[in-house]
Formats: structure tokens, C-alpha cells, sequence
């Protein structure tokens, strides 16, 4: 039965007036507000949890460029920074299986701290926005609810960043959700400490698993063009198997499989990316039973471990994510959303805002950027329809299921948000509306901050 109350309206405080206001701290929010400051315009980050990063932070994500080989063409500009940085801030190790570094979730919370405060973004954490401010079809400002009660935030341009379009969504502009059973499934993310350095790397190389041994595995069951199959792959599946078949694991978790990111000299086995099922994660009623039986289930793969994973035999859970991580909600119909075509042809466009390497990941497909192939990233992928003064970052920009499966990538949402918030500063300078602004500007200031766009 549906029940409902009328809530009186209110009048409440503004409590901050700004040119940008980007919304959501991910890797595309993050992005979006330095490329604004570093544009010259007064520049606020909102977040709604006590740290910077989004799913990096927040989740536990590491693998930030897992998939670079030799011959990889990248993308330039933020994302770099935020590897390059997080190396010579110690807050990286060497990825296993490319030449890349993964971040350390923990130690990159205070490498964000310091990338907004040298941009002079003006930050503002333990913020939720609940609602746009319209006039009409015009996005003037947020509505923030925190301890402090409900507050209003204005700004001439906002950047929606939150991952789920929520801004984009609730201010009425046109998004695409795939039904539960056809999104790419949730993950709770886990670290492990204790772990026995030699024993745990030489099991490893005793018996190298690769991306082939990842077929036959539900989420993991993937599609690739067939040069990624002999590659040495971070996989765990054995451990998992051998415990289904001893009863430590309840045959109902025969999905319990995945990818390890580093393990430290220390003994801390991170980015273990082992538990994953489908739900929707915008529907909090969902993600308050995902959040447990994924605590559950991740607690069951470590016993695992310690059973058969030789080197695990006396670790223990160093920490959960602080929340669970979600990879796909809604996407924005924009003024032009990409394809499978634009990603797997090396789509080139005037109005690039940046490249990124065909890097596909996701709806059961696998392609590694082991050649030089790479594509391009148009700016009206970023715009949405039937709304002004907003543009959205990271992975809800405009696309079907292949292109979001690369744009989803996490240096991908930094090229995003390099463009978005660039294109939100010059929108502010010129006065003009994301629609009519003037792409080759938007562009320029991308080069003049190390961007690469052909
Ligand atoms: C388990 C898992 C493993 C993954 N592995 C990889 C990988 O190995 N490599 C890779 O490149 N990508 C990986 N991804 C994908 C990648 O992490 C995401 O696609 C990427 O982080 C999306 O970036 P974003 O900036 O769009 O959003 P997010 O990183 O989700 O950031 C959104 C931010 O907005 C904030 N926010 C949301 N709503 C609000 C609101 N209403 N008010 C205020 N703040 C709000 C959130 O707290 C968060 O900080 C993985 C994802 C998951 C879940």
C-alpha cells in the first residue's frame, strides 16, 4: 500500500555562492574540480562521505591502469597526475600484471587533500546533495543535507559527478538504467593483512593463472579477442574451488572468484575484488541487504583463503570498503552517446576532449589495450538533454553497454572530468551555456593543462 505525508515547505539558508560546483568526488568529480580551478574560476567540491576519491577512496578500487602494455596509447593530462602523484607520495605499488602502479586507497585519501588544496578548490565534505535548485529548466544550485540540517549551495554551472546521474536525474533531464539481471554486478571490496609475502607470490608463480583461466565463471565468463588469453592475469579462482569441495563454502557461492591488486612487504593482500552479485544501486533497500550478505560472503572467501591459498594460512580482513562498490546505475541520454562502434573503431570527433586507449571492460566483454588503438571522447557525451548549466562527469556520460564498459574505466571518468570541468569554467567565463559554448576555448585550456585530445 502506498503511504505518503506532505512535507511543509521551508525556506533555508545559502549557505555558499560559487562559479562551479562539482558534485561527487570520484575520479571524474575530482578531476573536474582541479581542471576548474586550474581554469581560474572559484571552484567547490562537494562530497557526501568524509573523504575525497569516490569508488578509488570509498570502495577500494586500486587498479587505476591495470590494463597498460608497451604499446599502449594513453590518455594524458589529470588521471596521469593522479598515478604519478600517488607515486611520489608513496601511495602506490607496482600492478602486477602491466606497467602501472596501483593506488593505495588509504594513502590517496590524503593525496586528493592535497591535490584540492594546491588547486584552491574549495572543499566541502559530509555533504549529501538530496535535490537540484530549477528554474524551470535551469540548474541554479543544490540542496544539501549534512548534520547542519538542509542548506542551499548556488552556483553558475554544476558538474554532476555523483556516479548515478542523481543531479541529472532529479533536475528531469533523460537517463537509461538496465534492468538488475543486465547491470554489471556490485562487488564488496576487502583487504587482508597478514599475508606471507614469499609463500603467497610464490604459489603464484608456481602456477600463473592468466585471462583465459577466467572463463567458465558467470561475471568473470568474458569475451575477449583472443591476444588476451595467454596473458598472466592476478586471477584466484583454485582456492575457491578447493573449498566448495571440502564444504568450507556453501555451493550457493560457486560465483566467488577474482582478481588480487598488490601485496605489500608488510603482508597487506588489497583490491581483492572476489565477491560480486546484481542489485540496483540506487534503491537503498538493496544496498542495505548487498552491503551484509556481501560482508558475509567476503568473510567465507577469506576462511578460504586461509584454508588453500598457501601464504593466507594465518591472515585476517584489514578492511572493508567503506561502502559497496557499484558499477553501474544510470547514464544521462546526452546530446550524443557513444557506442560500441566509437570505442572498438577508434572513433575520432571535432569536439574530442580527450582519448583513451581501447580499453574495454565489462558486460562480459575483455579487451586489453596491448596495441596502439585508442579513441576519442567527445564533449557532447558529457552534455544532457533538456537541461542548462549542468554537465556530467565519470562513468554517466551518454552510451550504450561496450562504451560504457570502456568510459567506465577509472582514467577514462578523469578524462571526463578533466573536459567537464574545463568546459564548466569557460562556460563561466564566456557566459555561455554548455550548449553553445565554444568547443575549440574548452579545448585549448585542455592543452594549455596537459591534456591530450588527438
Ligand atoms: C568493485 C569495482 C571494481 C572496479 N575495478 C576497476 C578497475 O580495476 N579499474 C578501473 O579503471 N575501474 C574500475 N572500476 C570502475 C570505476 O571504479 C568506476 O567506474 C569509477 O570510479 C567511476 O568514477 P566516477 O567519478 O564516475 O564515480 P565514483 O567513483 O562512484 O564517485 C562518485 C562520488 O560521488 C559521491 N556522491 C554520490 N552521490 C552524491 C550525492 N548525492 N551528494 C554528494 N556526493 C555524492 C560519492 O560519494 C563518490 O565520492 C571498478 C568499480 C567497482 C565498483
Amino acid at each position: 500500500m502506498s503511504h505518503s505525508i506532505e512535507e511543509p515547505a521551508r525556506r533555508i539558508d545559502v549557505i555558499h555562492e560559487t562559479d562551479v560546483l562539482v558534485v561527487g568526488s570520484g575520479p571524474g568529480g575530482l578531476a573536474a574540480a582541479l581542471a576548474s580551478a586550474r581554469a581560474g574560476v572559484k571552484t567547490t567540491l562537494v562530497e557526501r562521505y568524509g573523504c575525497f576519491g569516490g569508488n578509488i577512496t570509498q570502495v577500494g578500487v586500486e587498479g587505476f591502469a591495470w590494463y597498460r602494455h608497451p604499446a599502449t596509447i594513453d590518455s594524458e593530462g589529470i588521471g596521469r597526475e593522479f598515478e604519478d602523484r600517488a607515486i611520489a607520495m608513496d601511495a602506490a605499488m607496482p600492478e602486477p600484471q602491466s606497467i602501472s602502479h596501483s593506488l593505495d586507497a588509504e594513502a590517496f585519501k590524503y593525496v586528493a587533500d592535497v591535490l584540492v588544496e594546491e588547486a584552491g578548490v574549495i572543499p566541502m565534505l559530509h555533504r549529501l546533495v538530496v535535490a537540484p535548485i530549477m528554474e524551470g529548466t535551469v540548474m541554479r544550485g543544490v540542496i544539501v543535507e549534512s548534520k547542519a540540517g538542509r542548506e542551499a549551495i548556488l552556483a553558475k554551472r554544476i558538474v554532476d559527478a555523483t556516479g548515478d546521474a542523481d543531479l541529472a536525474f532529479r533536475g528531469g533531464a533523460p537517463t537509461f538504467k538496465h534492468p538488475v539481471d543486465e547491470m554489471m554486478s556490485v562487488s564488496v571490496m576487502f583487504s587482508m593483512s597478514g599475508v606471507n609475502k614469499p609463500r603467497f607470490i610464490e604459489a603464484v608463480k608456481a602456477d600463473p593463472q592468466t585471462y583465459g583461466d577466467w572463463a567458465g565463471n558467470g561475471e568473470w565468463d568474458i569475451t575477449t579477442d583472443g591476444k588476451e588469453d595467454a596473458l598472466f592475469s592476478p586471477f584466484l579462482r583454485k582456492p575457491f574451488q578447493q573449498a566448495l569441495d571440502a564444504g568450507l563454502l556453501p555451493r550457493n557461492l560457486a560465483t566467488i572468484a577474482g582478481t588480487w591488486g598488490t601485496v605489500s612487504d608488510q603482508g597487506d593482500l588489497t583490491y581483492l575484488n572476489l565477491v560480486h552479485f546484481t542489485l540496483d544501486g540506487t534503491d537503498p533497500a538493496a544496498l542495505t541487504e548487498g552491503e551484509m550478505r556481501g560482508r558475509r560472503d567476503a568473510m567465507l572467501a577469506i576462511k578460504a583463503l586461509r584454508g588453500f591459498m598457501p601464504g593466507c594460512e594465518t591472515a585476517k580482513i584489514r578492511n572493508f570498503g567503506m561502502t559497496l562498490g557499484i558499477r553501474d546505475t544510470r547514464k544521462i541520454d546526452a546530446a550524443y552517446n557513444m557506442s560500441a562502434d566509437d570505442v572498438r573503431q577508434q572513433a575520432r570527433f571535432e569536439d574530442s576532449i580527450g582519448i583513451f586507449p581501447e580499453f574495454i571492460d565489462g558486460y562480459g566483454l575483455l579487451i586489453l589495450p596491448t596495441t596502439g588503438r585508442y579513441f576519442h571522447v567527445p564533449y557532447r557525451a558529457l552534455l544532457p538533454k533538456g537541461i542548462d548549466n549542468l554537465i556530467v562527469a565519470g562513468r554517466v556520460i551518454g552510451g550504450d553497454k561496450v562504451s560504457h564498459a570502456a568510459v567506465r574505466n577509472m582514467m577514462c571518468c578523469a578524462v571526463s572530468g578533466q573536459g567537464a570541468g574545463t568546459a564548466a569554467a569557460i562556460a563561466v567565463k564566456t557566459g555561455r551555456s554548455f550548449a553553445d559554448i565554444d568547443v575549440g576555448a574548452v579545448q585549448a585550456e585542455l592543452r594549455r593543462q596537459g591534456a591530450r585530445l588527438h
